[in-house]
């Protein structure tokens, strides 16, 4: 038999291909199913024509089998079969898909079962094997031919005896090298696992005879290998199922066997959208962060399908950075994969797809803040963070899109609280916000700085974040309401207690200009607090920056040295001040360590370093003796 030549461009075509389309030798199994699919697809559908053929569903199935001695790996399906000349065109012809042919000659428009179209994955073969066999025998035929090649030079077809209709194909798997294992593609195990992982969703049994060690009959330590053909692949995608017929254990037990958490899903989304763009998605929302959620480490990303055929492991492009800590997959019939399918021609589809799922989770979450806030705060305490992220990132321009989500802890309700809440219960003379910075819930709730917002009866929000407070700034107001940090110069409380305030004697004057003095570069001003009941001192601050993001920004990587423009406030009815007064123009010593004490003080407040504390303590002694 006269081997015929490949096409002189399918020379080259066939080298390019096996060595480096692929990322991974494995998706070779990967074609060769998809094509045995598809060729019972073909048959599928020539039955709908064709009164002569009746296709039972169960009639039709894939078969890998392997044989270690002989290095031979077989995949056989019950399809179509390829005729002698089809044999010739279909693999013969590098970049010639027989399926997109016959998808068009049969104007199956929808592309909804069958997969090729590019005609090359069939040479996917030659990445692991030295010689390929493939017998088949049309539908209809009285015939079956042999195909044969080793690759680059050349095939050969043969006629061949073979009885049912359909096609086997036969790869002699080629010596592993030290770099290189391709004996793993002769261990059944492996495999399976190959299947599970890329045709999972195969709509035809795919079968394989697997070995189980097995307790022998009657004998409770005795036992025996037993050989057992099984289906490995799961067939219907979950995700094509109908959401009525699918139970909570259905979605959880998916979640586990994709490995997607550790955890149980808080919450699960299935979408199946028939819009612009076609595709069905399963969402999941975990308990828990990953460990490594919050660092660079972390790939977010949906996994995704074309047609039930994986295609990536993970898509980070249809998930933004604020919901990456969602899992789950997509499946769409409308991408346009390139030729390898790992990768997609626009990202248009992907964008579009993007947009689509944003909302879904984005109602989702809202839905469970209303219907169950318990576990709202579960995943807000797990995810809450990224979502602040997400309100400063990118210039705020998802700012939108996440406010309603954000959760703060009230002083009055003493729970976490939604920015709407809070609004709906503003007084009616409240113009403000009004928000507190510290290290924990028990730090804010003692500062001094609150004591006059809490004294109105204003609900204060606590930011214990380190994002907090910038996220605010980026979001500006909410319902038209600005926020306030208690500790900002002005407080924005009715012009009554300002204008009393105000009125500072010119005694008093003196002494904060004295004071200014002495803390001169480490304090913008001195003045007469508004805020202060009970409290001597206290810290506020002028301008953008507050105290809060100065230790925030101090400990990032490139710190400019921004630092916050520093006001102390004196609480003039406090004894402290009486003191003072009293000392002012007697002792101008000892007026410097007071001021120096109250400095440090309001310093230890804010949970800021004391500069010097050996001239503290120093300071406090002197007074003490
Ligand atoms: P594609 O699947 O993208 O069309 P392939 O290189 O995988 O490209 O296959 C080329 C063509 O060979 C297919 O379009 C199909 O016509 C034919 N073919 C491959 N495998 C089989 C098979 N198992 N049964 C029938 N036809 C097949
Ligand atoms: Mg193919």
């Amino acid at each position: 038999m006269a081997k015929q030549q490949f096409e002189a461009e399918s020379k080259r075509l066939l080298d390019l291909m096996i060595n480096s389309i692929y990322s991974k030798r494995e998706v070779f199994l990967r074609e060769l199913i998809s094509n045995a699919s598809d060729a019972i697809d073909k048959m599928y559908y020539q039955a709908l024509t064709d009164d002569s053929i009746t296709f039972n569903q169960s009639d039709y199935y894939i078969r890998i089998d392997t044989d270690k001695d002989k290095r031979q790996l077989t995949v056989t399906d019950t399809g179509i079969g390829m005729t002698k000349e089809e044999l010739e065109s279909n693999l013969g012809v590098i970049a010639k898909s027989g399926s997109l042919a016959f998808k068009k000659e049969n104007e199956i428009k929808d592309g909804h079962d069958i997969i090729g179209q590019f005609g090359v994955g069939f040479y996917a073969a030659f990445m692991v094997a030295d010689q390929v066999t493939v017998e088949s025998k049309a539908l209809g035929e009285e015939q079956a031919y042999r195909w044969y090649s080793e690759g680059a030079d050349g095939f050969i077809i043969e006629p061949c005896d073979k009885k049912e209709t359909g096609t086997q194909i036969t790869l002699t798997i080629k010596e592993s090298t030290e770099d290189d294992d391709y004996d793993q593609f002769l261990e059944p195990f492996q495999l399976q696992t190959i299947i599970k992982k890329y045709s999972d969703f195969i709509r035809y049994p795919i079968k394989m005879e697997l070995s189980e060690e097995k307790l022998k009959e009657g004998s409770e330590d005795e036992y025996e290998t037993i050989v057992e053909e099984k289906t490995v692949n799961s067939m219907i995608p979950i995700w094509k199922k109908n959401k009525a017929e699918l139970t909570d254990d259905d979605y959880n037990q998916f979640y586990q066997e994709k490995h997607y958490g550790f955890d149980q899903p808080l919450e699960y989304i299935h979408v199946s959208v028939d819009g612009n763009i076609r595709y069905q998605a399963i969402l999941y929302i975990p308990e828990t962060a990953p460990y490594n959620y919050y660092s660079a480490e972390y790939e977010k990303g949906l996994e995704l399908y074309s047609n039930g055929v994986l295609i990536m492991n993970k898509a980070p492009e249809l998930l933004p950075d604020y919901f990456s800590f969602v899992k789950g997959l997509v499946d769409s019939e409308d991408l346009s994969l390139n030729i390898s399918r790992e990768m997609l021609q626009h990202d248009r589809q992907l964008k579009l797809i993007e947009k689509n799922l944003v909302k879904k989770i984005k109602q989702e979450l809202l839905k469970l803040l209303r219907n169950d806030r318990e576990k709202y705060e579960k995943f807000y305490n797990a995810f809450g963070r990224q979502l602040k992220y997400g309100v400063y990132s990118d210039f705020g321009q998802n700012k939108d899109t996440l406010k309603d989500l954000l959760l703060f802890y009230s002083s009055t309700e003493e729970k976490l609280v939604t920015l709407s809440e809070y609004v709906e219960r503003m007084k009616d003379e409240q113009s403000f916000i009004y928000y507190a910075t510290g290290e924990t819930n028990a730090r804010i709730e003692r500062l001094p700085q609150t004591e006059m917002v809490r004294d109105k009866g204003y609900e204060i929000l606590y930011f214990t974040d380190d994002i907090d407070e910038f996220a605010i700034k980026m979001l500006g107001e909410y319902e038209g309401k600005s926020f306030k940090s208690v500790s900002s110069g002005d407080l924005g409380l009715d012009d009554e207690e300002q204008g009393e305030s105000d009125q500072v004697n010119e005694e008093d004057q003196a002494i904060f200009d004295k004071m200014k003095d002495i803390l001169k570069g480490k304090v913008s001003d001195v003045r007469s607090s508004k805020r202060l009941k009970s409290h001597p001192v206290c810290l506020s601050n002028e301008g953008d920056i507050s105290i809060e993001m100065e230790k925030v920004l101090s400990m990032m990587p490139d710190n400019q040295g921004i630092q916050a423009e520093k006001v102390l406030e004196i609480n003039t009815n406090h004894d402290i001040f009486k003191a003072i007064q009293a000392i002012f123009s007697s002792d101008p010593d000892q007026i410097e360590t007071y001021t120096n004490i109250l400095y440090n003080q309001a310093l230890l407040i804010e949970g800021l370093p004391i500069e010097d504390p050996i001239s503290y303590t120093n300071d406090v002694w002197k007074v003490m003796q």
